[in-house]
Order: structure tokens, then C-alpha cells, then sequence
């Protein structure tokens, strides 16, 4: 009974449509690099609206999804700063 009720504070209104709720969804989350690069990173948990599927990645999340992309492809994120830095 207590868990039930826990559970329900959690939900947050939908950005998007605002008549949804997020909830919490696994995914193999896709990221799409470059043009010929992706990565899948599995068993992701996010937040998806039940009404309009907006979908929310929370710090946590993207931080998963970071360090798989990492793993997959090192440098990946150092080439992306060294891109952002001005030209000598
Ligand atoms: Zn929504």
C-alpha cells in the first residue's frame, strides 16, 4: 500500500502536451553520432509521456549513455572539445 503511494508522488506532468504524465521506461537508448557513427546503449531507464511519447533523459541517464559512447568510441567527446576550441 505504501509502495503504491510512493510511487505515485514521483509522477511529473508532461512538458510537452501537458496532460500526460512521464514514466519511467528501459530503452536501448540510439544514438546517432555522425552520418555513419551510431551507438546503442542498452537498458537505459528515462522518462517517457504516456499520452504524447516525450521523452525526458535525466542526468543520470545521459550520463550512462555518455561513457558507453566513450567506451565505444574513445575520444569521441575530447575530438567534439578540441572542435569547439578556437582555430590558432
Ligand atoms: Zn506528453
Amino acid at each position: 500500500m505504501s509502495n503504491i503511494l510512493k510511487h505515485a508522488e514521483k509522477e511529473l506532468q508532461c512538458f510537452e502536451c501537458e496532460t500526460g504524465t512521464y514514466k519511467d521506461i528501459t530503452v536501448n537508448y540510439f544514438s546517432q553520432l555522425s552520418l555513419d557513427r551510431s551507438c546503442v546503449t542498452e537498458d537505459v531507464t528515462i522518462q517517457r509521456c504516456d499520452t504524447c511519447d516525450a521523452e525526458i533523459i535525466d542526468s543520470k541517464a545521459s550520463q550512462m549513455i555518455e561513457s558507453n559512447i566513450e567506451r565505444n568510441f574513445p575520444g569521441y567527446y575530447d575530438k567534439w572539445k578540441t572542435k569547439n576550441k578556437s582555430r590558432l
